[in-house]
């Protein structure tokens, strides 16, 4: 495996140069560009990994699973009377049909509905921020991820559309708390910093019914787990959920930090990390990394 992941990375690296890093969030844009790493992490404990594994990223919106399963956890099946587990078919950041669909965003993976999870969480966490730094640090097993404030600041003072996003579903009953106050929980997840080897192994529970080794939790329900990847397939890669079907076959969730994490169910999870962007947000030369693999091993799940 060891060998396998270095020859990929040396396959894919030809790729970098040909994206962009992500430039909507000043702080991103400053990313160097020429990075990539992978790690896969197996439901037995084994850990593989080559190029840039161990180098904190910032894992933007990888953090809606997080986000999304401490909804689960805490407030059950209620969660979908506030939004649904249907693909969009629209950009992360789409208002359009938020307004025709009265407020209710479709899944919890686009920006309004991983906002709407926020705010879900936010009336039940008494400090949300910190209660999702614990959970990631848990289920991790490393106690030394943190958010960058800096990245969360400049999110902050670029929050327009999400702004938006949460005024319109206030307006329309679904939305409980301070907009401002939610917004500032829901950049400081996305500004999360870990590594693949970090995320890897963080999202191992997803792999393996919903139980986490490092922390000895049952995290979720096999059930609830089995609906979590459901939704990473059809919603985990902004609009490119089905290409990313089609050429990997994973569950997978991407962060336009540039990271993606993919499932492969009762065997491993697998983290590739490369900030250069594709046209639909995902990194260009993480995908291709995830494909070969994904590939040659045979793990697509169609
Ligand atoms: N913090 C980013 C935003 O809200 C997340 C984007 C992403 O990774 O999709 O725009």
């Amino acid at each position: 495996m060891h060998d396998l992941l270095k020859q990929i990375l040396e396959e894919v690296h030809p790729l970098i140069g040909q994206g962009t890093v992500a430039q909507y969030i000043p702080a991103l844009a400053r990313v160097a560009p020429d990075q990539l790493g992978i790690a896969v992490y197996g439901i037995d404990g084994q850990l593989f990994s080559a190029g840039e594994a161990n180098m904190p990223f910032s894992i933007q919106s990888i953090s809606k699973v997080f986000s999304l399963c401490q909804a689960i956890q805490h407030s059950g099946e209620d969660i979908w009377q506030r939004l649904g587990h249907e693909p969009s078919g629209q950009a992360f950041n789409s208002l359009v049909q938020l307004e025709f669909e009265k407020g209710r965003p479709r899944n919890p993976f686009i920006n309004a509905g991983a906002l709407v999870i926020c705010d879900i969480n936010e009336s039940r966490f008494a400090a949300p921020t910190l209660s999702m730094r614990d959970f990631v640090r848990r289920l991790s097993g490393n106690p030394q991820i943190v958010a960058d404030r800096v990245v969360a600041e400049s999110e902050y003072q670029h929050r327009a559309r999400n702004a938006a996003m949460a005024y319109l579903m206030q307006s329309f009953g679904n939305f409980h708390n301070d907009v401002e106050t939610v917004l500032r929980s829901y950049f400081s997840h996305c500004a999360l910093s870990m590594s693949c080897v970090d995320l890897a192994k963080a999202f191992c529970f997803l792999a393996n019914d919903g139980f986490c080794k490092h922390s000895g939790e049952q995290v979720l329900s096999a059930r609830q787990t089995q609906q979590v990847n459901s939704i990473m397939a059809t919603s985990g890669l902004y609009d490119e959920a089905g290409n990313f079907a089609y050429r990997v076959g994973l569950p997978g969730k991407s962060g336009v930090g540039g990271g993606i994490v993919a499932v492969v169910p009762g065997q491993y999870t697998i983290c590739v990390w490369s900030p250069e962007l594709n046209a639909a947000g995902n990194s260009l030369a993480g995908m291709k990394a995830l494909e070969l693999l994904s590939e040659r091993i045979g793990w697509s799940v169609f």
